[in-house]
């Protein structure tokens, strides 16, 4: 059968529209609040981004089935630079970026033409990935879709910006920020290539003299300034001789660059290249001490000063340079000067256990390294850096701080130079090349009295953390990641100079930024109903209004005479905000975990009281295509509505989320699709084939059957509760196939025609337990079973009542002999004319019960079985078999504790009534010949090769001649 999975998505997806089934109002129903963070309209959705509002749906479809009043909306964020950027691209004609549009995301060309107004961009893509949402069947409620430049959300938004500004949590201040030098702005992830968040590192400049100039040079170890024996520049290095706040310095030309930004008043006076310093001397600035500047290879411009201290004791580089000066490698050099570097002893200043007097010598000698370009030297400097940082001690050569552990006495020896005022703070981007979006190298800024959100506000942190710790988080694994996201989290800058957005309310000239103002919007849809409706006008909502909302503050007959409605409707809006809060349910993408996500639960713990806090996050990784990761550039990017004509929308669900649970990188690939739709396809045939609600029989496969379903319905919700969504999706669609064969088996053995109600019974489980991951197809199987309502509004199925551990084991027990014939005859090659089965007696099966309870408190002694055995009349018989105990003991222990408890609970089964009334039918079907079965204790039996004695409970004999 060819299904038409696009005329079965549009059917169903007309039906639930029509039906306004999921415009969600507050009831008298428990309610369950599903959000997922909004998408950013630059561009078309791609397979990518579904995985999230797939998980998010999945969510909220299955908590709707389990009786809840579930909220799933939907906003879309315009706030940013990108959109802008875009837009200056379009207005130059930017023939990249137009081809872009045209033949990658088939935007028509009247389109285009528009796109040189910044919000025309994200109103195209916005619908274009509103109707991808649709398509892929989203149980959202559309009345409460915002942008986030509406008035109305710029008024919200503005109340928020007030609000944290009162509670001092937003300060005017000089801070560092990642910055982009082409469009004035500060970057974060979202601004980046790549999306990386951009942190920097402080180094210390330590000045050296050169008569009245200055050579600064930066590090990150300002106690190795007791080890220096010379500075190192690059002579093929053209650097600057430079006016810095009054002094001359000599630096790299990046260098410079990077100074301005961070608040260096620079005047270039002329260049000097690198060669002409060899051999010239600078004065250490703290002592007396003389250092020659020596050539090297290494120093490179773009990092620090391009000049560096060399302290050959502790840093390989250092060694092997000075060494190869010494043996001649190093060629333009001068003989008298190489003569005066034979005299350089590296000085030692640090005593690490494992280390000689000359750690750099030690590893560079095990390393087998010969010259300094020797790329193993990055690896000799980490493993003493690492290592003389957490063991080191300083020597007594290092005045006031001898003795002193490295790891503390950095920040000591930091204010000690700071102190004599020949040192200064050098910020550099700690990963080494961030690119703007623009295409711009970002650089490091100090940015004055600027607007920041004070993240590094001790008391903040701390009830954030407290949020963290009582919110449920899935995977649980990743709340250690937000607990590091606190720690190191430092003041943000919360203003932008460009972009859509709102103003912050108090400083015109500036923008909320993008990651700043969407951290508590989920509170403002429950309030975008009566937005969207004109119900409330923007014009209206004064910050009274949202106080009053929110926190039921004020006076509510004035508040509702200020904001132009009636106290009926203030009432009914603060009843909104107060039924749907606090967020149930926070979906998003691993790569927001440490900037959305944390400042999300920092801004809430801030501003609503603790019954509003978050509940809970739920945290996914990406989407690859064929094992690959999706990008432009590899050409492997699949547009999602592309995919939902081509595949269907359940397939594409099923896929996303089939190959992974949360944190996995999920696997996209046309195989798992067309597996899928197979699997579907022969599900929807059942439902055809079954769709009458006959009566259910009572044969025991029928009790059997419905057991094994009791207990797949509480694997699937055990599952589900934890969003293991794809361990769920097994169960579903595979973990009954075998139990259904087993069935059908039975029932078609015993020629049985009233099956079709069992079946029906259990395929519709399956189906409903499908329609949350599959609400399409669910649908069209649900209707094909025979039910007029649909799936969507069914209940979630229930599991534990009709759980019947006997019938249970009984199946089990005869499967199991089924299986035992079918290997003896494959290994003897007999085609059977005589299969007799002997069942174990009476004593055995209470020996084994005992047994069995005894492992389960915990004894697994064989002789304190036998001893206790036989001192019982029933069990005294043990004495005549005691290797009985041995191999019942050695069956149970091989047992799972799951199964061992089940057969507890089922009890001593008759194992000889079992196998004659329902084992014949098996036996004539596969064999075509009647069973014989004796008990072991049976007097009449025939058993002429001795074999009914070697039976066991749950272990019959068999003979097959
Ligand atoms: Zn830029």
């Amino acid at each position: 059968m060819e299904l038409s999975w696009n005329q079965i998505d549009e059917k169903w997806r007309s039906k639930w529209h029509d039906a306004k089934d999921f415009e969600t109002d507050p009831n008298d129903k428990p309610k369950k609040f599903i959000t997922v963070a909004y998408p950013y309209p630059n561009s078309p959705q791609h397979i990518g981004h579904g995985r999230t509002y797939t998980l998010a749906d999945v969510h909220s479809r299955y908590y709707r089935m389990k009786g809840f009043n579930v909220l799933f909306p939907m906003g879309f964020h315009y706030t940013g630079t990108p959109i802008l950027g875009m837009s200056k691209r379009v207005q130059a004609n930017d023939v990249e970026l137009i081809n872009a549009f045209k033949t990658l995301y088939n935007v028509p060309e009247d389109k285009i033409k528009e796109f040189v107004d910044p919000v025309k961009i994200a109103d195209y893509f916005h619908e274009e990935i509103k109707s991808g949402m649709i398509e892929m069947g989203f149980s959202i409620d559309w009345r409460r879709e915002f942008t986030t430049i509406i008035p109305a959300y710029q008024k919200f938004i503005e109340w928020q910006f007030r609000n944290l500004k009162e509670k001092n949590l937003i300060v005017q201040g000089n801070h560092p920020v990642g910055w982009c030098p082409n469009d004035q702005n500060p970057v974060s992830q979202h601004d980046t290539l790549g999306d990386v968040e951009p942190d920097f590192t402080e180094y210390i400049m330590i000045k050296f003299n050169m008569g009245d100039e200055i050579i600064p040079v930066a590090t990150l170890r300002p106690e190795t300034l007791f080890g220096v024996t010379n500075l190192w520049i690059n002579p093929e290095i053209v650097y600057k001789k430079v006016k810095v706040d009054g002094e001359r310095w000599i630096i790299s030309a990046e260098c410079a660059y990077k100074l301005e930004f961070l608040d260096k008043k620079i005047e270039i006076i002329e260049d000097i290249l690198g060669s002409e310093l060899i051999g010239k001397k600078v004065h250490s600035p703290t002592n007396e001490d003389e250092f020659l500047i020596l050539p090297a290879s290494f120093v490179i411009a773009t990092t620090g000063t391009g000049i560096v201290m060399s302290v050959p004791a502790h840093a390989p580089y250092d060694f092997q340079a000075l060494e190869d000066i010494k043996n001649g490698n190093q060629k333009n050099i001068e003989d008298s000067l190489r003569d005066e570097v034979g005299k350089i002893q590296p000085v030692s200043i640090i005593t690490t256990e494992g280390f000689g007097d000359i750690p750099s010598l030690d590893v560079i000698k095990r390393m087998g390294i010969t010259n300094q370009d020797d790329p193993k030297l990055e690896d000799a400097t980490k493993e003493i850096y690492s290592k003389e940082f957490y063991e080191g001690k300083l020597n007594s050569n290092t005045g006031e701080f001898a003795g002193k552990k490295i790891t503390f006495v950095k920040e000591e020896v930091k204010e000690w130079i700071s102190k004599t005022g020949k040192s200064d703070i050098m910020l550099e981007l700690t990963n080494e090349s961030v690119k703007c979006r623009c295409g711009a190298e970002c650089v490091v800024k100090l940015l004055n009295n600027q607007w920041f959100l004070d993240y590094a506000n001790k008391e903040w942190k701390e009830k954030a953390h407290n949020c963290f710790e009582s919110m449920n988080i899935l995977p649980n694994e990743i709340r250690t990641e937000f607990f590091n996201v606190l720690d190191w989290l430092r003041e943000r800058a919360c203003a932008r100079q460009h972009g859509l957005g709102t103003r912050i309310p108090w400083d015109d000239d500036w923008l909320v930024e993008s990651l700043a103002d969407s951290v508590i919007y989920m509170s403002f849809y429950t309030m975008a109903k009566f937005v969207n409706s004109g119900e409330i006008l923007a014009e209206n909502m004064s910050d009274g209004f949202f106080n009053y909302i929110f926190y039921g503050g004020g006076d509510s007959e004035i508040i509702a005479k200020d904001a132009k409605i009636t106290a009926e409707k203030l009432e009914e809006i603060r009843n909104e905000f107060l039924y749907f809060y606090p967020v149930d349910s926070r979906h998003s993408g691993r790569d927001l975990v440490p900037n959305h996500l944390t400042f999300f639960v920092l801004n809430h713990v801030a501003i609503f009281p603790k019954e509003n806090w978050p509940k809970e996050i739920v945290v996914n990784g990406s989407v690859l295509m064929d094992g690959k990761k999706m990008s432009k550039s590899m050409g492997n990017i699949i547009p999602l509505r592309d995919a939902i004509r081509k595949y269907g929308a359940d397939p594409i669900r099923l896929s996303i989320l089939i190959s992974a649970e949360l944190l996995q990188d999920a696997d996209f690939n046309v195989e798992t699709i067309s597996s899928i739709k197979n699997k579907l396809e022969s599900m929807l045939e059942e439902c055809i084939k079954f769709n009458s609600h006959g009566k259910i029989g009572t044969e025991p496969e029928d009790i059997w059957i419905q057991s094994r379903l009791s207990k797949l319905i509480s694997e699937v919700t055990g599952s589900m509760e934890k969003m293991r969504l794809r361990e769920s999706l097994h169960h579903i669609l595979y973990g009954f196939d075998s139990d259904l064969q087993w069935y059908m088996k039975r029932a078609n053995a015993k020629n049985r025609d009233d099956i079709s109600g069992v079946l029906n019974k259990v395929i519709s489980i399956r189906v409903s337990m499908l329609s949350p991951f599959a609400p399409h197809v669910a649908e069209e199987m649900w209707e094909k079973l025979g039910n007029s309502d649909m799936v969507s509004k069914s209940s979630w199925p229930k599991g534990e009542e009709q759980t019947d551990d006997g019938a249970i084991q009984s199946e089990s027990l005869l499967s199991s002999v089924m299986d035992d014939i079918s290997n003896i005859t494959k290994v003897t090659k007999i085609t059977p004319k005589k299969i007799i089965i002997y069942t174990s007696d009476n004593w055995k099966s209470k020996a084994y019960h005992k047994i069995l309870s005894g492992v389960i408190s915990g004894e697994t002694n064989v002789g304190a079985f036998i001893k206790e055995l036989i001192s019982q009349k029933e069990t005294e018989n043990v004495k005549k078999d005691p290797d009985f105990v041995k191999k019942t003991l050695k069956d149970i222990l091989s047992e799972p504790t799951e199964l061992r408890k089940t057969k507890v609970r089922a009890g001593e089964i008759d194992e000889r009534k079992i196998i004659s009334s329902e084992l014949s039918s098996l036996i004539e079907t596969d064999y075509g010949i009647k069973l014989q079965v004796f008990s072991e204790n049976d007097s009449e039996k025939y058993d002429p090769k001795n074999k009914a004695r070697m039976a066991r409970p749950y272990k019959p004999a068999i003979l097959i001649e």
